[in-house]
């Protein structure tokens, strides 16, 4: 996700959520965490099937979940909230289980067997209505120009919000979608079109079937689009958005390719998906959204008249899609086992960002803004209220506090200083080793710093632990003791914002 950032309510906005973080920090391990799903019954696939028109306030959707039972349960649980579910029936091949189901806080759905279920093989079935959010989260609706048009936006728990699923970043599989949607709209989603039908004035999209994601990855888009090819990319790409507004397009789809082959150059790794979408959307609370391929975009971040565009705007599209671009790797090929170490996906894309900005818009001289804003960390961090980079997350916690100058801004700042200390070409060999091992899956920060290690050949873990798990701004004092060479004591304390605070 790219933050937008206002110099004049970042700072008592980010100091107040920096407090209530500081207040999980001493939170229970994951593994005792009670609003988990648990992972005795996990998903492998999810098929889904909307009927959509953004006309309308609702739409309705049927999920079939391929589950895996690992060892003998009577329950297990999962992610639907705000929606009717009309019916959820469990199976293991064609045998109908009778099950109950009891809703709970969190979206969380328990479906209780009458008999133990044998470890194996289940489809879960379920068909839903829902009315599309109106708060631009989740599923929601928005009219522009006279047209409705209906978006996602999911990142970190607002797919459960559309539709049922294991909403828990570790549960990375793959998606295959389907919508049905009038026949003047169009659609968009997180991989090309397999099929496109029309029937009785209704328009069918069959999506292939998606590289293993997370669910707050997932994105569907429906309504009267128009959309530009982007040319020069190693996929097919466009840029979408409402209708009329094409002409504003072709600054994105100019900027776009150069980008896009710098990472693919660092990385050594060709782009992981089989197209990719730059999304204008009218209504949108972040900047923009990694969505795998399907890349959503605050509209006027992507959408530029380029006979008024100022510098800075220019800037602003090459550095929010270098961003997002980013986590295509970081991220979305390699995704986060838990919200503790979204940090990491965030001050990855941040400093990678910043990078490939500098290298295909060297003008404007990028390295000048990381010092405003490691100055920008450093004041929230050094409140006494600050929290640790790295902080321990409860699923029942507000997730979206942790968006903040410190996940983003710190956290990139202590990734400068590693590569600095190790070496361009021996950070870069330990991140595509770390890409390489965990490519599809799931990955923490001990593995970024394991593949650093062995690139390396010393330990990085220790290093860059001290930065992560503890808040405050290192302050180093030297205290001449003597006239000889060599016998200054330097001790390290914590910085703090004022006397005030205490310390
Ligand atoms: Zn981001």
């Amino acid at each position: 996700m790219h933050l937008v950032v206002s110099s004049i309510d970042v700072f008592p906005r980010f100091a107040s959520l920096a407090a209530s973080a500081l207040m999980t920090s001493t939170a229970l391990a994951a593994a005792q965490d009670p609003a988990r799903l648990g992972t005795v019954v996990t998903p492998s696939f999810e098929a889904m099937h909307f009927d959509l028109d953004a006309d309308q306030k609702a739409y309705s959707g049927s999920a079939s979940i391929e589950l895996e039972v690992h060892a003998a349960t009577n329950s297990f649980r999962f992610h639907a909230r705000d929606m009717k579910l009309e019916r959820v029936a469990l199976r293991r091949g064609h045998a109908a289980i009778p099950t109950t189901m009891r809703r709970g806080d969190l979206g969380i759905v328990t479906v209780e067997a009458k008999a133990p279920l044998a470890p194996g093989p289940y489809t879960l079935e379920v068909d839903f209505t829902n009315d599309f959010n109106t708060r631009a989260s989740s599923f929601y609706r928005v009219v522009a120009g006279g047209h409705a048009y209906a978006f996602t936006d999911f990142e970190p728990d607002d797919a459960r919000g559309a539709f049922p699923c294991w909403d828990e970043p570790s549960f990375k599989i793959p998606w295959q979608i389907t919508v049905a949607i009038p026949e003047a709209h169009r659609a968009y989603s997180n991989t090309l079109a397999e099929k496109e039908t029309v029937t009785n004035g209704r328009r069918t999209v069959i999506f292939h079937r998606t590289r293993p994601l997370p669910s707050y990855l997932v994105a569907i888009g429906a309504g009267p689009f128009d959309a530009i090819p982007i040319a020069g990319l190693s996929v097919p790409g466009r840029a979408v958005m409402v209708h009329g507004s094409a002409p504003l397009g072709h600054v994105a789809a100019q900027e776009t390719p150069p980008i896009l082959e710098a990472l693919e150059r660092w990385f050594d790794r060709k782009y992981p998906y089989d197209k990719l979408d730059l999304i204008a959307v009218p209504e949108f609370t972040a900047g923009a959204m990694e969505n795998a391929a399907a890349i959503t975009f605050r509209e006027t971040r992507l959408l530029l008249d380029p006979k008024t565009m100022s510098p800075s705007q220019r800037l602003g599209l090459i550095s929010t899609t270098a961003h997002e671009l980013s986590h295509m790797w970081f991220g979305d090929l390699v995704t986060l086992a838990w919200w503790d170490d979204l940090w990491l996906n965030e001050s990855f894309a941040s400093w990678m960002g910043d990078k490939i900005t500098n290298q295909v818009a060297p003008e404007f001289h990028v390295a000048n803004d990381q010092v405003t804003s490691a100055d920008r960390a450093m004041v929230t961090d050094a409140r006494l209220t600050t929290r640790a980079i790295r902080a321990r997350q409860l699923a029942s916690d507000n997730l979206s506090q942790l968006f903040d100058v410190l996940s983003y801004q710190k956290g990139q700042a202590v990734l400068g200083m590693l590569e600095r200390w190790l070496g361009p070409e021996t950070f870069r060999a330990g991140v595509r080793g770390y890409i390489a091992a965990h490519a599809f899956g799931n990955a923490t920060a001990a593995d970024l710093w394991t593949a650093l290690s062995k690139a390396a050949g010393r330990d990085v873990g220790a290093v860059a632990g001290s930065f992560l798990e503890q808040p405050g701004v290192p302050i180093v004092t030297v205290e001449v003791v003597g006239e000889t060479p060599g016998a200054a004591a330097p001790p390290i304390g914590r910085g703090c914002a004022s006397r005030s605070d205490g310390c």
